[in-house]
């Protein structure tokens, strides 16, 4: 049933003898779930959903051909026949669900976590602390052979085909840039023979699996890096591994240690498409297209204009697993769309903990959370629609239970509503997403209504959850009732900050992004405005396609505050805090540490810092200095002795620390146990 809103997307697709039903591949994504206790059946379960949503190729997470290219200790190699069982459980989930899986095969060289490291030339990652080994020349040999040899496996396994991972600054890309390689060999010097280790990979590999079995060569359209590659050199690799016997050429954006944020949220969506294009411009396989391509209308859009063949979708698919069934169906307002936080994908696994998806917690969770209807439906009552509330509500609602879900404002979200007013931030997607499950699964929902306790006492409901969120805190200071002085939640539903300095008082989460909203560009972030302003060359000329950022007019002078000593920003998301934190220096803003507030008057913000007094010359003050717990509701059902199950959750519970993230978390699992 071919989509008539995405023609291309949903059209079919010839890779040799092997057809593909869409243009959908699931990009690799490690999961950490690899290389635990039950490890198979958790990944068989994960991926088998996402082929049965409209992958029409996944790409599995990282494996290494041998064991000095694990990314760390526990890092899955495969090198022997007897490693092959755990694989077959996941290749015939996925053939079973209908889908098609390839194996990734990375060596992670000198950024590997673990002590037997290995590299091109000696030389220590930025991101790593150990100097690696440098291969000789029988052990580069043998690494190419270890690559093809793991390819024979995979196919013995099963498999549909392999990924090659030559990007994002792992081996492969450690031989090809002069950045990493300083040999003086034939696997050194000009680039003819820095080419000739992915050219040997992927010619040896055919020989070994033969025609048919689909080679997938992800090259790095952009290093990112200096002394990465120019344009005129990645052409030349996709050109030369197109001969010898690659079948898909994917694209990888920026190395691992590249300054330049590639995925996260302050990326505006499409913003590499430029890079895949100059490769499908030249060669005659299929290239894939990646990163910030969150919604079937960008992924067609970028497919219709010929930037390539083929879109992969990682995150996209762990927050939604039916992300193309839904497209196809012609219900893509029911996806649940990946913001590109990483909150839980990538900050998680960075951590070692089993990646997730903060708008769907069920994400490497599958067997644990299997779906299907509640064993009893019953009547839920569910007080306030923010974040988790609107899990709870319409988790419940999936399962069968009968839901009436209670919001004292005008509409649903909570402190999402604020959330996605900062730049970058698609909470706004997140919404529209609860908005159409709500209605899709007929939740009752009741606006501008505070419940009292008597009415859900008498309400016969069987269960209430209490989601009534948190109010912003106002601190004890001096002058803290000046008109120059607002709450954040004001400045984020609208009111005007009127002047050109602000002091923003508290360094959290929510201190930086009313920095950045104050900030922002007027004209909103475009991908020519991001590149200019994180130094990205188009032209293609330069080595690693790194030229001098623009400088940037800050719309107002910033200063943001805190009062402990310690460094600001340490709550900020691991994989884009930096980049935040980086993108707001470049705009000059301020972050004072280990400040006192004495007063605020018409001067400004009073304060000590080291002790001595310093006047923070000031038009505005905004307040982010966190959140309380809105919760009488709660402890008045409770005194009253409800009959009903009674449950509180999200900032109701426990104001600290409360993010997206735990709010939707907690509210699925408080429906899941209704
Ligand atoms: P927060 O992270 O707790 O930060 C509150 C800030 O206010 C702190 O810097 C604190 O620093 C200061 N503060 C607290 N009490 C104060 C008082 N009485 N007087 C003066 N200053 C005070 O809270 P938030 O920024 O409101 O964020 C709420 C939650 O949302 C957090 O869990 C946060 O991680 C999350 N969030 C996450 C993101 C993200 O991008 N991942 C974005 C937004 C929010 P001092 O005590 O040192 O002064
Ligand atoms: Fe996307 Fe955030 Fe989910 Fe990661 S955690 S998949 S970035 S929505």
């Amino acid at each position: 049933m071919p989509s008539n809103r995405y023609p291309t997307l949903f059209s079919p697709l010839a890779v040799g003898p092997v057809t593909l039903p869409n243009r959908i591949i699931m990009g690799s994504m490690h999961t950490e779930l690899e290389g635990r206790p039950g490890a198979s059946e958790r990944l068989a379960a994960f991926y088998a959903e996402r082929a049965r949503g409209g992958a029409a190729l996944i790409v599995t997470g990282g494996c290494s051909p041998n064991a000095a290219g694990r990314m760390s200790e526990r890092g899955g190699v495969l090198d022997r026949p007897e490693q092959l069982p755990p694989h077959r459980t996941v290749v015939d989930a996925v053939h079973a669900a209908g889908g098609r899986i390839a194996l990734q095969i990375l060596h992670a060289g000198r950024y590997a976590r673990h002590k037997d490291l290995v590299g091109a030339s000696d030389l220590v990652a930025p991101i790593n602390r150990v100097k690696p080994h440098v291969l000789t020349v029988p052990e580069v040999e043998q690494t190419i052979d270890d690559f093809a040899a793991c390819a024979a496996l995979a196919k013995q396994a099963g498999y549909d085909g392999v990924e090659i991972m030559g990007s994002e600054g792992y081996l492969i890309t450690q031989f090809t840039a002069l950045r990493t390689n300083n040999r003086t060999d034939r696997w050194g010097g000009p680039y003819e023979n820095r080419l000739r280790f992915p050219v040997e990979i992927v010619r040896r590999m055919r020989d070994r699996v033969g025609p048919g079995f689909i080679i997938i060569y992800r090259i790095s359209a952009l290093d990112l890096v200096e002394g990465g590659l120019t344009a005129g050199e990645i052409i030349a690799q996709a050109h030369a591994v197109e001969q010898v016997g690659a079948s898909i050429l994917n694209t990888g954006i920026g190395w691992h240690e590249a300054r330049v944020p590639t995925i996260g949220y302050m990326v505006p969506r499409a913003t590499w498409s430029f890079a895949a294009k100059r490769i499908t411009a030249v060669v005659s396989i299929p290239v894939v297209v990646t990163n910030r391509i969150n919604t079937p209308e960008v992924a067609e859009a970028l497919l219709a204009e010929g930037v390539a063949d083929l879109v992969s979708l990682a995150r996209p698919l762990l927050a939604d697993p039916e992300f193309g069934r839904k497209a196809l169906e012609g219900r893509a307002d029911e996806i649940n769309t990946c913001i590109a936080c990483n909150q839980a994908c990538l900050d998680f696994m960075f951590r070692e903990e089993v990646a997730t998806c903060l708008v769907n917690p069920r994400a490497c969770h599958e067997t644990e959370f299997p779906p299907g209807p509640a064993a009893k439906p019953r009547r839920v009552a569910v007080v306030g629609a923010g974040a988790a509330g609107l899990a709870c509500a319409t988790t419940a609602a999936e399962r069968g239970h009968k839901v009436t879900l209670f919001e004292a404002g005008n509409e649903i979200g909570g402190q999402l509503n604020l959330a996605k007013v900062v730049p970058g931030k698609e909470f706004a997607e997140t919404l529209r997403y609860f908005r159409v499950t709500l209605s899709k699964h007929r939740v009752e929902l009741r606006l501008n209504v505070r419940p009292s306790p008597t009415e859900l006492a008498s309400g016969g409901f069987d269960a209430i959850v209490v989601a009534t969120g948190v109010t912003p805190r106002v601190p004890d200071i001096e002058g803290v009732g000046h008109p120059m002085v607002m709450r954040y939640d004001e400045v984020l539903s609208g009111k005007r900050v009127a002047g050109r300095r602000v002091a923003v008082i508290g360094a959290g989460g929510i201190g930086f992004d009313v920095a950045e909203y104050l900030g922002a560009p007027a004209q909103g972030d475009t991908p020519a405005h991001f590149m200019e302003v994180w130094g990205v060359d188009r032209t293609g000329s330069v080595g690693g396609g790194l030229v001098k950022p623009a400088l940037q007019r800050a719309a107002r002078e910033v200063t943001i505050l805190q009062r402990k000593p310690a460094p600001a920003g340490k709550t900020l998301g691991l994989t884009t805090g930096w980049a935040l934190k980086a993108g707001l220096a470049q705009r000059g803003v301020k972050i004072i540490t280990g400040a006192q507030y004495v007063r605020i008057d018409d001067q400004g913000l009073h304060t000590l810092q080291d002790g001595k007094p310093a006047l923070i010359e000031v038009d505005n003050v905004v307040l982010c200095t966190g959140q309380e717990s809105a919760r009488g509701l709660y402890d008045q059902l409770v005194a009253m002795g409800v009959p009903a199950e009674l449950t509180v959750i999200g900032g109701a519970e426990h104001a600290a620390e409360l993010d997206a993230l735990r709010a939707i978390d907690q509210g699925m699992r408080t429906a899941l146990a209704l």
